[in-house]
């Protein structure tokens, strides 16, 4: 998980937690295989990729330092998300649009608006893109999959991840990934997610069922971002996570043999950086424009005023 609203890169996907010190120090085999497989979530592998630094404060640093306010993108997506999860937890004859208010209410995620007023300009939009978006779903059709757990294990990985929906067409599994940013996504995205990928690899590892299809699920416009993997697509997504996996084990080997963690785990400042929990304590944030924890949410909603 997971999410992801306006212009914000802040991924949503509810993740494993990391361990104390995150993984353990890689033990190599004689066979220069790992013994002990990196636990990671496609997040977790991102995390990294985008900022190391970023990383070691979220998964290795205990205490974790102290982090930014919550931002109001991140629940306005994590309350659409629990609201359709909750849906499908409702027998079929109570997956009616009359039920949508009460499911959004019950878990609305309140943190990080603006104030009471843009809450509930969140609310009423979250409450339409809802009633859009399941109003062309059979609410007969069992998805095999609500916010399902998945995981496979490769020579380097032992992957897990939430997958927010993953639907049967035919004798394939499909794995649907819902967006609430201000952009959805097109073919590009749903090709290059990493994360989309891992989830297929997992899938049909998991349920040992063919699964190639991603899907991009935005529901402000109704669109569907959709591509179709192939094994050898599936494969070269598997082999980039090793990579970070690889790359990750190193790093941490290296802050644990006393090696300075700034370059152990170096800063990648950059557009991301307005929106790192970390910023505070990063010198690499520390020209990045400020923004509001609300600031994605107005984006999201202005362009909802415009239409
Ligand atoms: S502020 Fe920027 S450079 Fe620093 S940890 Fe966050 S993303 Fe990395």
């Amino acid at each position: 998980m997971p999410t992801d609203t306006g212009t914000a890169p802040v991924d949503t996907e509810p993740s494993a937690p990391p361990g104390p010190r995150g993984v353990e120090p890689e033990q190599l085999g004689f066979e220069g295989m790992p013994e002990r497989l990196f636990t990671c979530t496609p997040s977790k592998l991102a995390s990294f990729e985008d900022c190391p630094r970023r990383y070691r404060h979220s998964y290795l640093d205990r205490p974790t330092p102290q982090k930014g306010p919550p931002w109001a993108h991140n629940s306005l997506g994590a309350s659409v998300h629990t609201a359709l999860r909750n849906w499908y937890g409702l027998p079929a004859q109570r997956r009616t649009p009359g039920a949508l208010p009460t499911l959004l209410r019950a878990t609305w995620v309140s943190e990080g608006y603006r104030d009471e007023e843009q809450q509930r300009a969140a609310f009423q939009v979250a409450l339409g893109w809802l009633e859009g978006y399941l109003a062309g779903v059979d609410p007969k059709v069992e998805p095999v999959g609500v916010e399902r757990v998945v995981g496979a294990k490769t020579a380097v990985l032992a992957l897990s991840g939430r997958v927010d929906r993953i639907d049967r067409r035919g004798d394939e599994l499909v794995i649907v990934d819902y967006k609430t940013g201000r952009r959805g996504g097109d073919t590009d995205d749903a090709r290059g997610s990493s994360a989309l990928a891992l989830y297929a690899y997992a899938t049909a590892k998991q349920f040992h069922r063919t699964c190639r299809r991603v899907e991009l699920h935005h529901l402000p416009s109704g669109t569907v971002a959709a591509h179709e993997h192939t094994d050898a697509s599936l494969a070269r997504a598997v082999e980039r996570a090793e990579a970070t996996g690889r790359d990750i084990l190193a790093a941490e080997a290296a802050l644990n043999g006393g090696a300075d963690p700034d370059l152990a785990f170096p800063m990648t400042p950059g557009a991301l950086c307005s929106y790192c929990d970390f910023r505070k304590i990063c010198p690499g944030g520390a020209d990045a424009p400020v923004r509001q924890p609300w600031v994605a949410v107005e984006a999201v909603l202005d362009v909802t005023d415009r239409e």
